[in-house]
């Protein structure tokens, strides 16, 4: 036993009084002894430095716990006596309490993490709407008037026209204009939105009428295919907490030139085969590409002078890849039991 762990013990222990005396519990995180413990860290050999900062960790996350019981316990004592519940306030089995603990859906908890890794690397979180109108849908992705590729989406349309949107990528005008004079300025443009879309799909293991995806775009001087794929494979390493890697293929979007699609290697199999990536190896993921310069000048950005690329991903395939969920519909299903996995 190294001569440290004895000290973690002991300061434990002089912790744990301390706790008892404090009238202002939250005093604890700032005790001395835990100070003690972190001045240690640059005493010990190399070697010893990760486990003494876990110890150390761990206690903390310790005391953190002694404060919430605590906590716990002065909201217990501040609960009113309702007489007229029908339930016994006290009751031991949770079944018998009036409320349970709800907790947040799988969706918003990774569109929170996904947006956390995008902040980290310097985008900026934009929200999507719940109704646009063809200019936003189309148009202004260069979707020529009339074309068929706007029927491949299946649109919901209102009756005064207005669509809900089949893709984030309704947003790609507003930021690349709301935006553009960041450029002038030296600054790119960088920005992901992780919401809501819909589209008018017969519902199956695979597809749903309503769901997520999560579009990126960034714009600069210089921007390359370089710069998509080095983001992209940064975004997913950081998603699925192991290195990935990626290939991508040709494809066709008429709002980037070139396009194409984007695959990583199945994090389930590293790349042996398994049922999830139906024993290729690969994952087909997103679609992504150089922004159209058409998009580009359709925002009022001089395509010659910038280039930018943009992505768009489903946000349930990511989840359910993340954690091997087979059936999209059990998102919305309110299955407790499926949701309380997460
Ligand atoms: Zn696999």
């Amino acid at each position: 036993m190294s001569d440290w762990n004895s000290q973690v013990e002991a300061a434990k222990k002089e912790l744990a009084a301390e706790f008892k005396n404090l009238d202002d519990k939250t005093r604890i995180l700032k005790s001395d002894h835990l100070k003690k413990l972190y001045a240690l860290l640059p005493k010990v050999p190399a070697e010893q430095k990760r486990e003494l900062g876990l110890a150390i960790n761990d206690l903390k996350k310790e005391v953190e716990s002694w404060l919430k019981d605590d906590n716990e316990k002065k909201v217990e004592d501040l609960r009113p006596i309702d007489l007229t519940a029908p339930f016994d306030i006290n009751a031991k089995e949770p079944s018998l309490l009036p409320a349970q603990n709800g907790s947040i859906h799988p969706i918003s908890q990774e569109i929170e993490k996904v947006s956390e890794i995008f902040n980290s690397i310097g985008f900026e979180i934009f929200e999507s709407r719940n109704l646009d109108d063809a200019w936003h849908m189309f148009t202004s992705l260069n979707f020529p008037e009339d074309h068929p590729a706007r029927d491949d989406y299946d649109t919901f349309v209102t009756e005064e026209e207005l669509v809900a949107p089949a893709h984030t990528s309704t947003m790609q005008s507003r930021i690349l204009s709301l935006r553009k004079s960041d450029l002038e300025e030296g600054r790119p443009i960088a920005g992901v939105v992780p919401d809501r879309v819909y589209r008018n799909e017969d519902v199956d293991a695979r597809h749903e009428h309503t769901f997520h995806q999560l579009e990126g775009v960034y714009v600069d001087k210089d921007v390359n295919v370089g710069n998509l794929i080095a983001t992209l494979k940064t975004f997913l390493s950081a998603y699925y907490g192991k290195e990935v890697e990626t290939r991508i293929n040709p494809f066709y979007f008429p709002f980037t030139e070139p396009s194409f699609e984007f695959a990583l290697s199945c994090p389930f199999c590293d790349k042996k085969g398994c049922h999830i990536c139906s024993q290729s190896g690969w994952i087909e993921l997103l679609g992504c590409g150089m922004i159209h310069p058409n998009v580009l000048e359709m925002a009022g950005i001089d395509s010659k002078k910038y280039s930018g690329f943009a992505f768009g991903c489903g946000i349930e395939r990511l989840i359910m890849m993340k954690y091997g969920v087979e059936d999209v519909r059990l998102f919305h299903s309110a299955k407790l039991k499926f949701l309380k996995q997460f």
